[in-house]
């Protein structure tokens, strides 16, 4: 690439930005010969002993709804962001293009599944039960029929949807066009929903919104944590799909990867969820995703008196991992705030403070994890093993 100056009449200079034949020949080439390849970008996380760690969307929408995509759309996106289950979501009372496409509630699945089959996504039936607060929408999953729910009654709908074995869970209950006063609340229509087994599920993370509040409900009341997409546009408009701006992802931890597995997990609640580099769950699951995805590569090493060694932390995720100190262990400085890149090895300063005994120990840095929360604003604390020997 070069700057050319020509002369125009009349004097004037002006630059103009060149490519050089040969590149300008290439792009041409390729813009009309090459398609544009399509990627499978991998999420790579660890799995905790015994399960498989699926990366899961269970909210979204097509043009059967009030989405602006057909549903193969969703399956070849998914694919491309390396998921691994999707769950097809269209609203049931809701038909914005009604005179454009079939009513029938079950197609936008039957379409999805044929590409899900093909791509090797799990493409899972389902709806979503729109109404206005309480007890606004909710999702059915796992539904054998979608059309069965299309009645006036709420709460016969879901008792159809979980006759059908479904997986139902509230929906976006921070959304603030459904809040009164603009407040998240917990209904007496919940606890009604909770308490007859029609509600097994919340949504902590929807889009881009983050519930603490739901996150604490889900807790106390043992709901299983999603955090879903609800995508209505093509993605690479919500996202910046290039800079591994993925969505919110439910993680689901299950004994194997079919659809009957993820069914199970959810029932079971061993999910957490991935959204905007911070993972939230429980610390049965946030702990193996930590520790399976560090190494350390030097993992003995030699401290002579006030000396500094420096420790090489691998990350083999796609998540960065901030790190900050709870303390130093005993005869050490250790660095008090450190961030883990993705997929990168990053040096962490260990320092001695002079006149330890002599000898060969195993000793632990203790670190919070400030983006894997067990619960709002409980960071999961771990521990970083080295083996140190210390000469006086
Ligand atoms: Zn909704
Ligand atoms: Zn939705």
């Amino acid at each position: 690439m070069k700057w050319q100056t020509i002369l125009l009449t009349g004097g004037f200079a002006a630059q103009l930005f060149v490519l050089p034949a040969v590149d300008a020949q290439q792009a041409s080439v390729r813009a009309q010969e090459e398609p544009v390849p399509r990627t499978r970008t991998p999420v790579q996380l660890p799995n905790p002993p015994g399960f498989v760690t699926l990366k899961c969307d269970f909210h979204m929408h097509t043009v059967f709804s009030d989405g602006l995509v057909w549903p193969t759309v969703r399956v070849e996106e998914a694919w491309r962001q390396g998921l691994d289950a999707i769950a097809i979501t269209d609203h049931i009372e809701s038909q914005r293009y009604r005179a454009d496409v079939s009513t029938n509630h079950n197609r936008s699945y039957e379409i999805a599944s044929a590409l899900g089959a093909d791509l090797n996504i799990l493409v899972i039936r389902g709806g979503e039960v729109t109404r206005q607060m309480p007890p606004g929408h909710l999702n059915a999953i796992f539904l054998t029929n979608v059309s069965a729910l299309a009645i006036a009654d709420w709460s016969e709908a879901l008792q159809i949807a979980k006759d059908q074995g479904a997986f139902i869970f509230w929906n976006h209950p921070g959304w603030d066009r459904q809040l009164k006063d603009g407040k998240i609340r917990w209904y007496p229509e919940h606890t009604q929903l909770h308490e007859s087994g029609l509600m097994h599920g919340v949504e902590i993370v929807n889009e881009r919104e983050h519930y603490p509040e739901a996150y604490r409900w889900a807790i106390d009341k043992k709901l299983t944590l999603l955090g879903n997409s609800d995508i209505h546009s093509p993605i690479n408009q919500e996202y910046y799909v290039h800079e591994r701006d993925i969505r919110p992802l439910t993680l689901v931890f299950a004994r194997e990867r079919t659809i009957a597995g993820i069914k199970e997990a959810l029932f079971d609640r061993r999910t957490a969820v991935l959204w905007a580099g911070r993972f939230m769950g429980e610390e049965r699951f946030l702990r193996p995703l930590f520790d399976g995805s560090i190494e350390i590569l030097n993992p003995e090493v030699t401290v002579t008196g006030r000396g500094r060694v420096l420790l090489q932390v691998h990350n083999n995720s796609s998540t960065d991992f901030i790190l900050e100190r709870i303390e130093n262990p005993a005869d050490l400085s250790i660095s008090s705030q450190v961030t883990l890149p993705a997929q990168k090895t990053v040096l962490l300063d260990v320092t001695g403070r002079g006149n330890p005994s002599a000898g060969t120990r195993r000793v632990n840095l203790p670190y919070r994890v400030r983006n894997m929360l067990t619960a709002p604003d409980e960071p999961l604390r771990v521990n970083i093993g080295v083996e140190i020997r210390f000469v006086p």
